[in-house]
């Protein structure tokens, strides 16, 4: 008995501690696990965090990734986000590293789509213009696997425009095409705007300026409503940047105000020096010397503090100039100077303002009554300039035309000018008006060849982008917009004059089922062919368009409700009568006739009763015509 006891004793106090060392055990992995979880919870929170601010405020959004990516140096979405922000802020360099890192890792096809991009814009940065293509290429191919046309159109879009950029006109107006297409499921203000950037890109490249304008203005309506501070500023600066080259000063100053202060409102320190530079460019340009010198002044602080060279060729380049009608000789000569330094640096952007500077420089000599040194100066300044407009014809753009021509006047104005300071030093003037002679003429012919090609090339560009941006890509009928602004001008003269209207909507029976047993390839085919089908009956006069899927609109012509029957009735037979290679049923469709009333107060109003029309064909048993 009593060893019996002394066995349960010494059992019970195993049993006790294999009891508390179990519980030990749980205790520790329960407060593990809920510290896992918490942490994980934590890390989510964290990520949606910066989903929710990158928009509105890009800096919040990095500084909240930087310290995710110090507690989670190997999540894969803390990377992708690096990656994503990094650029924004012109960490080019920095952008590229993590969006190389994300790609090694298991990441979704939306996030590889902006992996991509940040690629492509460390290779704009590093001016690889192939290298650049070939990742855009990618970001199109990795959005499409997102079937998101949100993110679809958003890439075309930005190719587009970077096409354009490039002058490689054509291709641009390809991609366009193809935003175009999927427009109406298009919902992201992201998107729109930057579609309407593209197409305000393509005006600009085909010299329709007004028409650049108004994209513009529509792209910062987008912007403004999906909230993107940053994007915001961009894009308040491209508009300045418009206006500015169509001498509209007061508007681009007004323009460079708001991009400056959204740049303040999403921290982007390089944005607000541009806006200066450019807010310096339209004082100048306005004869405001004055407040030029003075935004000036601040925006070379700022550029000075990031080292960006490119721009402070142009703020040197315009602080002389400034500083010159000015008077201040001294700081003209400093300004120019410095610009002189960094000079080897010059880049394709900056290049014309550096050719400019020689001409500030040939009036500060000028100025200081330096007359042969100042006619040296032009002359480099001739030579310099002669070149450059080489290289500009090359890009066979008519902005290249513009500014040809803009600095052939100013060229000529400077050249008489010089001419006759130069009587005082008697330098022997018949010989150089020679030369004046020849040059001016040679460049004129020039000109008027470039003219003629490029006029005749515009008209064909815009006959182009006008038929993109109102047609059906598949069945090459109107597109829904474009059927609906005729409908509405029609809908106005029938208000005016009560002349009847009929307008049919029609849709294909069962067609589902077609796309489900034969494939969507099929699917398309038949709609091409109805299409083509409903042309040949309808012709010309009376407009077509697609107004859903599978959904069309016609408004017709016909004297008389039963005038418009009949020949709705003959198109019903006619598509029952089309052959299909490969289907082996007839392909039918229902049809939906109305007339407009005068009571009517909308187009929207004639539709409905169509509609009406169409749903009571399908119920009675489809491949019919109703009407009410
Ligand atoms: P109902 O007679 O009642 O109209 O039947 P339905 O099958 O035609 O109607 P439903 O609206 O259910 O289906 C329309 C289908 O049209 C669904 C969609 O996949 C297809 N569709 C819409 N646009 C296109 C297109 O551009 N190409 C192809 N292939 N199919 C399309
Ligand atoms: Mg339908
Ligand atoms: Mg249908």
């Amino acid at each position: 008995m009593e060893i019996n006891t002394d066995i349960i004793k010494s059992m019970i106090t195993k049993i006790k501690k294999i009891t508390q060392f179990f519980l030990l055990g749980f205790c520790l992995l329960y407060t593990f696990s809920v510290s896992a979880n918490t942490q994980t919870t934590h890390l989510s929170s964290k990520l949606q965090n910066i989903e929710s601010v990158y928009k509105s405020d890009s800096k919040q959004a990095l500084t909240l990734a930087k310290e995710l990516f110090a507690k989670h140096p190997k999540n894969a979405k803390v990377i992708t986000w690096l990656g994503r922000l990094y650029p924004i802020f012109s960490e080019f360099e920095l952008g590229y590293e993590y969006a190389n890192k994300a790609l090694t890792l298991n990441i979704s096809a939306y996030d590889k789509t902006y992996m991509y991009l940040t690629l492509a814009d460390y290779y704009q940065y590093k001016q690889n213009t192939q290298q650049q293509f070939e990742y855009l290429e990618q970001t199109i191919e990795y959005a499409k696997k997102t079937e998101d046309p949100n993110l679809i159109v958003e890439m075309l879009s930005m190719y587009s425009n970077i096409l354009a950029d490039n002058n490689r006109i054509d291709q641009a107006m390809k991609f366009m095409g193809q935003s175009y297409e999927l427009i109406d499921s298009v919902s992201s203000p992201d998107a729109l705007s930057t579609m309407y950037n593209a197409l305000c890109n393509i005006y600009l490249k085909t010299g329709h300026i007004d028409g650049a304008i108004e994209a513009m203005l529509k792209s910062i309506d987008y912007v403004v409503q999906s909230g993107n501070t940053q994007q915001l500023s961009v894009a308040y600066y491209n508009l300045a940047e418009i206006y500015i080259s169509s001498n509209d000063y007061e508007k681009a100053i007004n323009a460079y105000k708001n991009s400056d202060r959204y740049s303040r409102e999403s921290g982007d320190i390089i944005g607000i020096a541009y806006a200066y530079m450019g807010m310096g460019r339209g004082y100048l340009q306005a004869k405001d010397f004055k407040q030029a010198l003075t935004v000036l002044l601040d925006a070379k602080q700022r550029f000075i503090s990031e080292n960006i060279v490119a721009s402070l060729i142009q703020i040197y380049g315009d602080l002389a100039s400034t500083q010159l009608h000015l008077k201040m000789y001294d700081d003209a000569q400093a300004s120019l100077s410095e610009l002189a330094l960094l000079e080897p640096q010059k880049t394709e952007k900056s290049f014309e303002t550096y050719i400019q500077s020689i001409n500030t420089k040939a009036n500060l000599l000028f100025a200081l009554n330096r007359f042969e040194e100042a006619y040296k100066t032009q002359q480099s300044y001739i030579e310099q300039l002669k070149l450059y407009q080489q290289k500009q014809l090359d890009a066979s753009t008519e902005s290249a035309f513009e500014k040809l021509k803009n600095s052939i006047y100013a060229k000529d104005n400077q050249l008489l000018l010089l001419e006759n300071q130069l009587k005082k030093i008697e330098l022997d003037k018949h010989k150089k008006q020679r030369n004046l002679f020849v040059l001016t003429t040679l460049l004129s012919v020039f000109v008027a060849v470039f003219v003629t090609f490029i006029l005749s090339r515009n008209i064909k560009l815009q006959k182009q982008l006008d038929k993109l941006a109102t047609t059906d890509y598949l069945t090459g009928l109107y597109n829904r917009r474009k059927i609906m602004a005729i409908l509405s001008q029609r809908f106005t003269q029938f208000k005016s004059n009560e002349q009847a209207l009929y307008i049919c909507m029609f849709d294909l029976d069962l067609f589902k089922k077609i796309n489900d047993l034969y494939g969507h390839v099929m699917g398309d085919r038949v709609l091409k062919l109805i299409a083509d089908c409903a042309i040949k009956h309808f012709g010309p006069e009376q407009p077509i368009g697609r107004y859903g899927g599978e959904e069309f609109l016609i408004i017709l012509n016909s004297a008389s409700y039963k005038a418009a029957h009949t020949s709705l009735e003959q198109f019903r037979a006619a598509v029952e009568g089309i052959q299909v290679d490969g289907l082996f049923e007839p392909v039918t469709i229902s049809l939906g006739l109305s007339e407009a009333s005068i009571n009517d107060d909308y187009q929207t109003d004639i539709i409905q009763r169509a509609d009406t029309a169409l749903y009571e064909a399908k119920k009675s048993g489809r491949n019919r015509l109703c009407g009410n």
